[in-house]
């Protein structure tokens, strides 16, 4: 049983459970405030105490701690996380179950893309229908027949989806990208991790972390997706020949404004009790975001009561070497 969390853990957590998904800067400058500590390796060191002590504590409430990058900018956000898969703990009661489908569908649109563009017209996204959202609810009179559409969602009007993708945006669920369009959001990167996995989402060959908004292997006949941040980070040394890292085809690296070059380290790492290995999606079939859902809460509990008392850093690393 790990030691009570001080005040100073706490404010932590109320900071990122008040102001949202919170940019690293943010974040550790919140940091720096109650710990006092402002640089050097010591501060690092004790920043990964904290989390790790912070999500020990999470755990027990199926909470967790993590970061991301959102994948428009490649900026590391921290985040806290609901572990417990269904909608009503996930989105309060904020959300209305057709507006929750509506969310859905649009993220199973943007991920689906086979150009990893990571983001779909305005329109598009209007145009999503709920019913496709409907599982398992089929009229048992009819066998095989049309499924049974809630009146709820029959009467989800256009005017309701735009208010539901203005809602979505501003809660970090969704982002209305530079171009007008509709991507995913800070939030919905921190939380759907599992579900990318457990999808057909393919991976980043550099990070292993989903390939959403991300470059495609000039290849068609390849499947290799990178992060813009993960390729120019991985280019930008000397010895690396800018090739795909899978079938040797030369990439083209396109040329973007100076400043999205810089610092990117690893992929974002929190210390963690969760030791679930990044598999590569290899699944066949697709699941429901539902499915995919309560497969994850199962593996999460067992994995979580299993190394509760054994937590131990998961670095990028060895959540790989697993992997393989
Ligand atoms: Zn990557
Ligand atoms: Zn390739």
């Amino acid at each position: 049983m790990p030691a009570a969390l001080s005040w100073r853990h706490h404010t932590l957590i109320q900071a990122l459970l008040s102001r949202g998904p919170l940019k690293e800067d943010d974040f550790r400058s919140i940091f720096s405030q109650v710990t006092g500590k402002t640089s050097g390796s010591e501060q690092q060191q004790l920043f990964n105490e904290y989390l790790r002590k912070i999500n020990a504590e999470l755990s027990y409430v199926q909470f967790e701690l993590r970061a991301c990058r959102n994948q428009y900018d490649g900026d590391v956000y921290y985040g806290v996380i609901n572990n417990i898969s269904d909608d009503q703990s996930k989105f309060g009661t904020k959300y209305t179950v057709p507006q929750i489908a509506f969310y859905k569908g649009i993220v199973e649109a943007i991920v689906q893309d086979a150009e990893a563009r990571g983001s779909i017209s305005n329109t598009d996204a209007l145009n999503i229908r709920l019913d496709m959202q409907v599982h398992g609810v089929t009229d048992p009179q009819s066998q095989g027949g049309p499924t049974h559409i809630p009146p709820a969602f029959k009467n989800f009007s256009m005017s309701h989806k735009e208010k539901a993708l203005e809602q979505l945006v501003k809660d970090q669920w969704l982002c209305s990208v530079p171009d007008g369009k509709i991507g995913l959001g800070v939030r919905s990167f921190l939380d759907l991790r599992s579900w990318f996995r457990t999808n057909e989402v393919p991976a980043c060959e550099v990070c292993n972390e989903a390939a959403v908004k991300a470059q495609l292997c000039q290849n068609e006949a390849c499947n290799i997706r990178l992060h813009l941040y993960c390729l120019k980070k991985k280019f930008s040394q000397k010895k690396v020949q800018r090739v795909c890292p899978g079938c040797g085809t030369k990439w083209e690296v396109p040329i973007v404004k100076a400043e999205a070059v810089d610092e990117v380290d690893d992929a974002p790492n929190v210390p963690s009790q969760n030791t679930q290995p990044a598999e590569h999606p290899v699944k066949k079939r697709r699941k429901s975001y539902r499915e995919a859902d309560d497969e994850i809460v199962k593996n999460d509990s067992s994995l979580t009561s299993a190394t509760l008392s054994n937590a131990k850093r998961v670095t990028r690393r060895s959540v790989r070497l697993s992997a393989n």
